[in-house]
């Protein structure tokens, strides 16, 4: 039986399991982070598999060991796959690194911005392994009842994917095919789907638009402000701006570049209105679009309990939209700019407002020298200094 590793203990780790064992891989499970391996092994114990549901089906599926060691797990495995943030990304490799079999691919779900260069520097002259990286989750998921049952909310039609080598990427799709319902698209590589990644321009853009200023502002419960119907037209503006400054970096990088398909990289606007071909009433402009779009009706800023209060709220900063989105997102695409000789004013103003906020220091006088660079996937922080050195 073919043996496949799930890296993670949250949401899309618990939805890979069920899949996949009960399409019949043989599944382990690597969780080291705090407590999980132990309440994963209580939750399955418990319910004999993890269940995972949509609203018309369900599967389950048991995994064989759930470990926090990586030597229980990883030897034997041709598949890993990490379904984590991608700040959890290079303390994993590193871990599974010595335990890796020698033809084994490692994907990350997603993959985020920048995964390829950080590879690079563990990995290099690991020949033989293959990694490969997700443009987004397959799904919006929830665990219900942890190590039990996970609901599967909704699936992406299509994802995009690529891998280092690139012609390993029929071979990855076909491990994939446990997973239902979803078209996986070839992308040139890594590097064309970082500058491709949207969410690292609407997080961190709306982020901006709708709470600089407000930084420190409280709100009950039901005044907290909505995050993509909220979008006015001064988020908007920041949005466009932003958009159009990754157009430029992509004509300048598939210019010298020659693994970057400048057709990949659409604009905001155009990846928009292609996501969501079905659920967006007023496409009239970009600021219409996010507004009217029932996909994302109903989700807020996201905030936590304000200090000292039971029940009033202030944003946070530390949630994944910025911390997330700008060490592995808009800080390597600056990155990128930087070496393309693009400049990148808007992005540059959202990522000076958004460092501050998360108590980071990644760009400084105009350029990525900051204290905190090494913790990002910027290139500069892998000692990549031309534009050339990207691929
Ligand atoms: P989650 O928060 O449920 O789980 C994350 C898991 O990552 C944790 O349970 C833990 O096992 C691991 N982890 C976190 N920090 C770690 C650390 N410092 N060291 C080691 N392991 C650590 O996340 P999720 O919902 O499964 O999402 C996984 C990824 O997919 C994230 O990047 C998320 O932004 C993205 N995503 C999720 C959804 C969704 O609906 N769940 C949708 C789109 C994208």
């Amino acid at each position: 039986m073919a043996k496949l590793t799930v890296c993670g203990g949250g949401n899309a780790a618990h939805v890979l399991v069920a899949l996949a064992a009960s399409a019949g891989w043989e599944v382990d499970v690597f969780a080291p982070l705090a407590d999980e391996a132990q309440r994963l092994q209580a939750g399955v114990a418990a319910r004999g598999g993890i269940v995972a549901r949509t609203r018309n089906s369900q599967v389950m599926g048991t995994p064989r060991r759930i470990s926090a060691e990586p030597g229980d797990v990883i030897p034997g495995s041709q598949l890993i796959l990490m379904a984590l943030p991608a700040f959890a990304h290079g303390q994993t490799l590193a871990a599974i690194a010595d335990h890796l079999d020698r033809s084994a691919a490692i994907g990350a779900m997603p993959a985020r911005s920048g995964f390829d260069f950080q590879v690079h520097s563990l990995f290099k002259g690991s020949q033989s392994l293959t990694f490969f990286g997700m443009q987004t989750l397959p799904w919006a998921c929830r665990i219900k009842h942890y190590g039990q049952e996970v609901d599967i909310l909704g699936s992406k039609a299509a994802v995009d994917i690529a891998s280092v080598p690139a012609d390993q990427i029929e071979t990855v799709i076909d491990q994939l095919a446990f997973i239902p319902d979803v078209e996986f698209t070839p992308t040139g590589s890594l590097l064309t789907m970082t500058l491709a990644n949207t969410g690292q321009l609407i997080h961190p853009g709306i982020m901006y638009g709708l709470c600089q200023g407000r930084e420190r502002d409280t709100f009950p419960s039901e005044q907290i402000p909505l995050f993509y119907q909220g979008v006015d037209d001064f988020t908007a503006s920041v949005l466009q701006a932003m958009s159009d400054e990754v157009q430029s970096v992509a004509d300048a990088v598939a210019a010298s570049v020659p693994v970057v398909n400048r057709s990949e990289v659409p604009s905001l606007f155009e990846w928009l209105l292609r996501a969501y071909p079905l659920t967006i009433s007023d496409s009239s402009t970009l600021g219409r679009a996010f507004v009217t779009n029932t996909s994302y009706a109903g989700l807020r800023v996201p905030t936590r309990l304000a200090d000292g209060s039971a029940e009033t709220f202030t944003v946070d900063f530390r949630a994944r939209y910025l911390s997330e989105d700008v060490p592995f997102g808009l800080v390597v695409l600056r990155g990128i700019a930087e070496l393309a000789g693009v400049i990148t004013p808007m992005i540059d103003r959202v990522i000076l407002w958004a460092q501050e906020q998360l108590g980071r220091s990644y760009l400084e006088n105009g350029r990525l020298t900051g204290k905190d660079l090494a913790e990002t996937r910027a290139p500069q922080a892998y000692g990549i200094t031309r534009i050339e050195q990207l691929v």
